[in-house]
């Protein structure tokens, strides 16, 4: 509705006319974006696409920038610069671990992702482990443990529904005769994972984290929290709700220089085979006396950040979660929740828009939000809300396939592409909109 200005008039103008508009604070350039609209004019450009990646806090930036001039090699230099950057990465390291209020003796690896860091845990997985996920979960979440035994569990449509199959899930579990493990019912079984996300990439609605973990406990298996959605929107505890990892990217975060976080506990990571074999992952290297190497590897973080790291990637990403608890997740909760609130009104106006849901409309959620429009092709309707009202969106599947044709009701084993042709008249749409929102919209 912001944006609504008459399309003749440039965003300089609507400015002086203190005309309510949006804008994308690009202080590297010194002004804001403008973008032409096909109707004519420009207007100033609206990213509604947090949730593919967020732009920078302005605390981001000037940290960013304010350490750039300094920037040194990592644990290798004697030099000032390298120690200030050491300094500043393992110091960004513990922050992170505050963030995420980690538990004594858990370990923070910096990763490039949530996807690395969810291949990260895959490659690290002890023997037989067996993985169980949501057929809802993004692809980031569903598809890294090719190698494991993986079970898919269906789409639940409540939370109640998805604790208990998780729980029915773990019980029925393979027995495993060689392992110590025992499950709740003391059977022996083989270690398992469940992999959830903390908050829809589609629909934003909040999964019960902390009740999974608990089932997840109770059959003796761990859990994984894909937190790519969850930590831009709400504070993250790994303490409380009991998850064993946590996954998170720092370009949703609001640090969008290519870094990510794989937390959690340290045991499967310290004895696992390095996740990439290198220099900085090994404590010596020594020639044996039948020619070949002998390795010691790291048992800390460092043994899976082998290369040299993206320090400013981790700088920007403590610098993230400084600024995120400094503004404080309860102010930023509630201010969230109004703008959601008031988009959801809106959408609710227009009798052709369907949002789409798991949960139903009560389920608590962050600002994400997918929705279709009868009659219209949702590639189109990105495409002109970008071109003739400089709205960014994001049109498709969202890389959650099987999630959004469950919610589309089309075919969920149709391997149609993502962004495929929009159905004929009267059927169902194959693809959606998804705006969202968060900090600094
Ligand atoms: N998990 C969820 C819920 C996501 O929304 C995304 C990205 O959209 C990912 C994982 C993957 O994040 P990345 O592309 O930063 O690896």
């Amino acid at each position: 509705r912001a944006h609504t200005t008459e399309t003749t008039e440039t965003a300089e103008a609507a400015a002086e006319n203190d005309e309510p508009r949006c804008s994308l604070p690009l202080p590297v350039l010194g002004r804001d974006v403008t973008v032409p609209l096909v109707t004519g004019g420009e207007v100033a450009y609206a990213a509604l696409d947090y949730a593919a990646s967020a732009p920078a806090l302005q605390r981001v930036w000037d940290d960013v920038a304010a350490y750039a001039p300094y920037y040194g090699s990592v644990h290798r230099g004697a030099g000032y610069l390298s120690q200030l950057s050491t300094d500043l990465f393992e110091n960004s390291r513990a922050t992170v671990a505050e963030f995420l209020d980690c538990r004594d003796g858990d370990q923070v690896v910096f990763t490039r992702s949530t996807t690395d860091s969810l291949n990260l845990l895959a490659a690290v997985l002890p023997a037989e482990c067996q993985v169980f996920v949501f057929e809802t979960e993004h692809h980031a979440s569903l598809l890294p443990w090719h190698d494991a035994q993986v079970t898919y569990l269906d789409a639940p449509r409540s939370h109640d529904e998805a604790i208990r199959t998780v729980e029915r899930a773990l019980a029925d579990r393979n027995p495993s005769p060689g392992s110590r493990l025992r499950s709740s019912r003391g059977g022996p079984h083989a270690p398992a994972l469940v992999c959830v996300t903390g908050a829809s990439n589609v629909t934003g609605e909040l999964w019960p984290v902390r009740e999974l973990a608990a089932a997840a406990h109770a059959h003796g298996a761990r859990i994984v929290l894909d937190a790519a959605q969850l930590a831009p929107h709400h504070a993250v505890s790994v303490r409380e709700s009991d998850v064993d990892w946590v996954a998170f990217s720092g370009h949703k975060l609001y640090a969008p220089f290519g870094a990510g976080v794989l937390a959690g506990r340290a045991d499967w990571l310290q004895v696992a085979e390095p996740y990439l074999a290198g220099g900085g992952a090994s404590r010596t290297v020594a020639r044996r006396a039948d020619g070949a190497l002998q390795v010691e590897w790291h048992t800390t973080a460092a043994r899976h950040e082998a290369g040299s790291p993206n320090v400013i990637g981790v700088y920007a990403i403590a610098a993230a979660c400084k600024a995120l608890t400094e503004a404080g997740f309860d102010s930023l909760v509630a201010r969230e929740q109004h703008l959601i609130d008031t988009v959801r009104a809106g959408l609710a106006e227009v009798p052709e828009v369907r949002v789409l849901s798991l949960f139903g409309d009560d389920a608590p959620r962050v600002g994400v939000i997918s929705f279709v429009v009868e009659g219209w092709n949702s590639s189109h309707f990105a495409a002109a809300l970008s071109a003739e009202y400089g709205i960014g969106v994001r049109d498709g599947l969202f890389c959650a396939h099987p999630l959004v044709r469950i919610l589309l009701g089309s075919d969920p084993q149709d391997a149609g592409e993502c962004g495929a042709p929009e159905a004929g008249p009267g059927e169902p749409s194959l693809n959606a909109i998804r705006v969202s929102f968060g900090a600094g919209t």
